[in-house]
């Protein structure tokens, strides 16, 4: 899997990676698997999320699966100097939620030699891109979309359909409000 192409280990450069995709895609399932794999190798790093995000756990970053992290909670993307020290790797959870100073802070993290791992959805439930990763992606060296399955048809899905009539980009601890669909399901259903 070309995932495994990553150069991990004994690069002094620093590089952004994107996990992107609808909700249910496993992103965060993704993010904690490369995460797992440098505790493995004993490369420090630090995890970030967002403080708006409450769901399961304030300090933690948990996959549907219940895999977990610890996570440190920030309201701005600048708060990462705070904390960074060196560590050889930084990822962020839940990135769309930045605001767009998070393009700098993760470019400059990469120049220091940082490699930063960002996951993310890519488009809101109403299919446009979400904040900032439109842009992280272009200026990131790898990217992954990772996908879920439409719950209609079966075939992969992109879009994450929002099952209630709420207008808010963002509706927190409603993971049960929304559903993956394809792009042809997700066409058929009035927005
Ligand atoms: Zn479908």
């Amino acid at each position: 899997m070309f995932l495994e192409q990553f150069p991990e280990d004994g690069k002094s450069h620093g590089w952004l990676e994107i996990v992107c995709g609808s909700m249910f895609s496993g992103k965060t399932e993704e993010l904690i698997r490369r995460l797992r794999r440098a505790e493995f190798a004993n490369q420090s790093f630090l995890l970030f999320k967002p403080k708006l995000d409450n769901r399961y756990s304030d300090k933690q970053v948990v996959s549907h699966a219940g895999e977990q992290f610890d996570a440190i909670n920030i309201e701005a993307a600048p708060e990462i100097w705070k904390h960074w020290k060196n560590q050889k790797i930084v990822a962020i959870d839940e990135v769309q939620f930045f605001d767009s100073s998070i393009l700098e802070v993760v470019t400059k993290l990469a120049a220091k030699g940082v490699r930063v791992i960002c996951a993310g959805l890519d488009m809101d439930y109403k299919g446009k891109p979400f904040g900032p990763v439109p842009s992280l992606m272009a200026a990131a060296e790898y990217i992954t979309k990772v996908h879920a399955i439409c719950v209609s048809c079966g075939n992969l899905a992109q879009f994450s359909h929002r099952t209630v009539k709420e207008d808010s980009q963002v509706l927190l601890g409603a993971v049960e409000k929304y559903k993956p669909l394809c792009r042809n399901c997700y066409n058929k259903i009035e927005h």
